[in-house]
């Protein structure tokens, strides 16, 4: 999608530091980290939500889980543990509309909402 920022940082467009990337899947670091490690792992099919998953989308979806084990890994947090959120929709405060599955960790956290 042209006016899409995460198409667009697929695309090369808007650059980003990348932590890991295959034919469906790309890993970067969020711009505005909440935690010593927040990542983001994104379908390069432009996919709006959970919500707009398809019955054809399984291997992206499995892709999408081998590369959270990735940046894990890459990232030093697959031990000490971490959190994989997808917000979804307005009261999920889903700001950017492709799917992307935040990598959070390197601290301990908590589930205050
Ligand atoms: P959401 O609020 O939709 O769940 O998450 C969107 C995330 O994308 C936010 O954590 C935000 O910091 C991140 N983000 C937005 N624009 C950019 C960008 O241009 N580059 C990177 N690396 N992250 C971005």
């Amino acid at each position: 999608m042209s006016d899409c920022i995460f198409c667009k940082i697929i695309a090369g467009e808007i650059p980003s530091k990348k932590i890991y990337e295959d034919d469906h899947v790309l890993a970067f670091h969020d711009i505005n980290p909440i935690a010593p490690v927040h990542a983001l792992v994104i379908p390069k099919k432009h996919i709006q939500s959970v919500l707009h998953i398809g019955a054809d989308d399984g291997e992206i979806v499995h892709k999408i889980h081998l590369a959270i084990q990735e940046v894990a890994k890459a990232l030093g947090v697959a031990e000490e543990g971490f959190r994989v959120i997808t917000n979804t929709g307005a009261h999920g405060q889903q700001t950017v509309f492709h799917i992307h599955y935040h990598v959070i960790g390197g601290r301990q956290l908590h589930w205050e909402m």
